[in-house]
């Protein structure tokens, strides 16, 4: 699944390519991708809307149109894709925008997991799929205070709290892991028994970890690519994700891996306490 660097990948590959673009025609292939309005409102609404610019919050892609603010969730392994008219359309297409410079933003999902709202753009901070999540994982917005607040009394492990997008918005299995080896905090411990000190250190694995992965255009693992079709370099960064079985480069013990918040979730046993 993609997580916010790789998000913020195909928000920083799509943004030139598209904005100031005006969408016509809109095709629907599979309405169960149009979360809302219904499908046949979703293209007509769409019709005539200029694309202003794409913004990004936690895991969702935020089309800024004339009047309306499209909501994309890539979730598995949605896709977009600038293609010429005339390019065949593949199996996988399930929804196109035509534009008014003859090509086409085509959205592709081989599992049909994605979602795509279109809401008035007076109720996007309303939404219900933005209210709930945290501080974006950054300097400013992420602060100690916060998450001290928000992780004490909670009995949940803190690898689940990393992932459910309230602590921080943004975080997906293959960065928690990473995060967490990082901060030097295993995966399984109860959030309320973090220490004040462990919580400041987890904060700032969170925020360099996601900012280096930002900056590397996120982390290629089957079939994440960009909207150039370009693919990011973080999987050369990862040090614990996918490592089973691989020494820890600390302390030379084999990492380990096991099922945490139903996740499959890699640690170091000697590194990690
Ligand atoms: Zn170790």
């Amino acid at each position: 699944m993609p997580e916010l660097p790789e998000v913020e990948s195909v928000r920083n590959g799509l943004v030139d390519l598209v904005s100031e673009r005006t969408i016509g025609k809109v095709t629907v292939r599979w309405d169960n991708i149009i979360k809302e309005p219904e499908s046949r409102l979703f293209q007509k609404k769409l019709e005539g809307q200029t694309i202003e610019t794409i913004r990004r919050r936690g895991k969702f892609l935020l089309f800024i149109l004339t009047d309306y603010v499209l909501i994309s969730h890539l979730r598995m392994e949605g896709k977009f894709r600038l293609e010429k008219a005339a390019t065949p359309l593949t199996k996988h297409t399930h929804v196109i925008f035509s534009l008014d410079d003859g090509q086409e933003l085509r959205y592709l999902d081989v599992r049909k997991f994605g979602k795509m709202s279109l809401i008035n753009k007076g109720d996007l901070l309303n939404h219900p799929s933005l209210t709930s999540l945290g501080p974006e994982p950054v300097e400013e917005d992420l602060s100690i205070k916060w998450m001290t607040d928000y992780l004490s009394g909670k009995k949940r492990v803190i690898k689940a709290c990393l992932l459910d997008q309230k602590l921080v918005a943004g975080v997906g299995n293959i960065y928690a892991d990473e995060i967490l080896y990082d901060a030097g905090v295993r995966p399984d411990r109860s959030a309320s028994s973090l220490t004040d000190e462990e919580i400041s250190v987890l904060r700032s694995s969170i925020v360099r970890i996601m900012k280096e992965a930002v900056e590397a255009g996120g982390t290629t693992i089957r079939t994440y690519a960009n909207a150039y079709g370009r693919e990011g370099s973080f999987q050369n960064s990862l040090k614990i994700y996918g490592k089973v079985g691989s020494d820890c480069p600390i302390c030379h013990t084999p990492f380990l891996k096991t099922k945490i918040a139903q996740r499959g979730t890699h640690y170091c046993p000697i590194c990690q306490s």
